[in-house]
């Protein structure tokens, strides 16, 4: 296997990854009583069991970052592992550290599964904003175990696309490093319109790009209806080519909603580097200029 010191660094970062999110959730647990895993939005998405699942298998996200390791089955099949034997594992955890008011540790009365069997039906439902306590949820306890399951799995994958789908330099199979980014704000879709059509139109005069990426129309005002192009600049640390990704959101009544169409990622030519342009400084001379 090519890197192979850098699989055998990404499977560390993995359980370090999945051991620290054990221990942080069993410790939120005993001193606050919240169970992370346990929260959800409208009864059945499981988005604390997701959240929680990410966090395990965060370790492989971030090794595979550092290590520059591309993703492969065996890290699917990883994630997977330890996203799934997180929620074990905090069960456990909770088990063997739970002391009855009494003093009486309840690992030394009784067995794991029974716990389990007791912890799971006896859990209660919490609904809507002022939680309201539904009660004991008896054997509907499985039924949410099994979708909390679901959650860490789908948090854990989650992981893994967000590397399939990170910026890569195809020559040197390494990831690109962020290395800038720039805002533009536009309260005007025609003004936003010249923009988007100009902003990549001289791949030769980068001053010219230069110019439009100074240009904020909007003037960091958002309000409803505000588009804002977000530009990141990604450059690969051996061969230092460097891209741009363009992202285009529009504003909701409260929050950002990604256009994905407008989406651009435009490579920039060998040797050139476009930091300056994304620093505003204008005065110097952009990278080389091509023939
Ligand atoms: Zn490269």
């Amino acid at each position: 296997m090519r890197n192979f010191g850098g699989h055998v660094g990404v499977a560390l970062f993995g359980i370090l990854s999945f051991a620290l999110t054990v221990a942080v959730v069993t410790v939120i647990d005993r001193v606050t009583g919240f169970n992370l895993f346990s929260l959800s939005v409208w009864v059945i998405i499981p988005l604390g069991a997701m959240l929680t699942g990410a966090a395990a298998a965060s370790g492989y996200y971030f090794g595979s970052l550092l290590f520059h390791t591309r993703p492969t089955w065996l890290l699917l099949v990883q994630v997977i592992i330890v996203a799934a034997l997180a929620q074990i594992a905090i069960y456990y955890s909770e088990y063997s550290t739970f002391v009855l008011d009494n003093g009486i540790r309840v690992a030394d009365r009784v067995g794991f599964f029974d716990y389990l069997d007791i912890r799971l039906t006896t859990t209660h439902l919490r609904i809507g904003r002022a939680l309201i306590d539904t009660g004991e949820v008896g054997s509907f306890g499985y039924l949410l175990t099994l979708i909390q399951f679901v959650g860490f799995i789908l948090g854990g994958m989650g992981a893994y696309f967000f590397l399939k789908v990170h910026p890569d330099c195809q020559g040197c199979s390494r990831y690109l490093r962020k290395l800038a980014t720039g805002k533009q704000h536009f309260n005007d879709r025609y003004a936003f319109a010249t923009y988007y059509d100009n902003v990549f139109g001289h791949r030769h005069d980068w001053r010219a790009f230069a110019k439009w990426m100074r240009h904020d129309p909007g003037k960091k005002q958002v309000r409803e209806g505000t588009i804002l192009a977000t530009s990141t600049l990604h450059g690969c640390p051996h061969c230092k080519t460097q891209r741009i990704a363009l992202m285009v959101q529009i504003r909701g009544k409260k929050e950002w909603s990604t256009i994905p169409n407008l989406a651009r990622d435009v490579a920039i030519p060998q040797g050139m580097d476009l930091r300056p342009v994304f620093k505003g400084e204008t005065g110097r001379r952009i990278g080389t200029e091509p023939a």
